[in-house]
């Protein structure tokens, strides 16, 4: 097996493109992303199957599926600025910056062990112009916005404030919303600050500390 992994990720993403239209920049980016260099050692086996794994401090990695979905509802572009709250191992954040530039990915990571984790992986595996802050992502990021779109990798009971204020008027919020039951919910925010909700369905994230 070649050290790159390149085709159990070709064929993983096949298997993805096969059951989901993507976009062009999804597809690029889940193809690009080598997710083994984010799982855990100990867990090397699955990096390629579609499923989510433990990262440690009981937290999870999404499964590839649910990356490349989330990926797609956030229309980004090239250049975006996007605010990512649960940078977790750093896996979906890499996706981000394939689309938008890694110098355009702020991520705000609650676990000081699990963002300081995540900056190193990012580095080695070339995405070392992603930032990377340890605190309370209900409080966003204010010293990087406006942002032109901003996602949750853990479900809260609904967007918070702070978060929202920090996304410019047309930009996207995507998350996970709910406590035991949770739904996607992608919103555009108004000029007048509301936003405009869309669900997509059920999932299962974990919950915002
Ligand atoms: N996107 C991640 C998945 C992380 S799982 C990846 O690709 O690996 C969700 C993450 O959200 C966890 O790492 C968890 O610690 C983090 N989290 C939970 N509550 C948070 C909060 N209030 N602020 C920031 N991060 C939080």
């Amino acid at each position: 097996m070649s050290g790159d992994r390149r085709r159990e990720r070709e064929a993983l993403v096949d298997r993805l493109t096969d059951r989901r239209d993507l976009s062009a920049a999804t597809e690029r980016a889940m193809r690009a992303v080598p997710r083994h260099a984010f799982v855990p050692a100990d867990r090397q086996a699955g990096a390629y199957d579609d499923t989510p794994l433990p990262i440690g401090e009981g937290q999870t990695i999404s499964a590839p599926h649910m990356v490349a979905i989330m990926t797609d509802l956030l229309e980004a572009e090239e250049g975006d600025r996007v605010l990512e709250v649960g940078t977790g191992c750093g896996y979906h954040a890499a996706v981000t910056a394939e689309v938008v530039g890694a110098g355009n990915v702020y991520s705000v990571e609650y676990h000081d062990s699990l963002a300081r984790q995540a900056r190193e992986t990012l580095r080695k595996a070339g995405y070392g112009d992603v930032s990377v802050r340890a605190g309370d992502g209900r409080e966003g990021w204010p010293a990087h916005a406006p942002y032109d779109r901003a996602y949750f990798t853990c479900a809260a009971p609904d967007f918070p404030e702070a978060v929202v204020e920090q996304v410019r008027a047309g930009g996207l919020v995507l998350a996970p919303i709910g406590e035991r039951t949770q739904t996607l919910v992608r919103a555009r925010k108004r000029e007048d600050g509301g936003l405009d909700r869309e669900r997509h369905g059920g999932v299962r994230f974990v919950p915002l500390q």
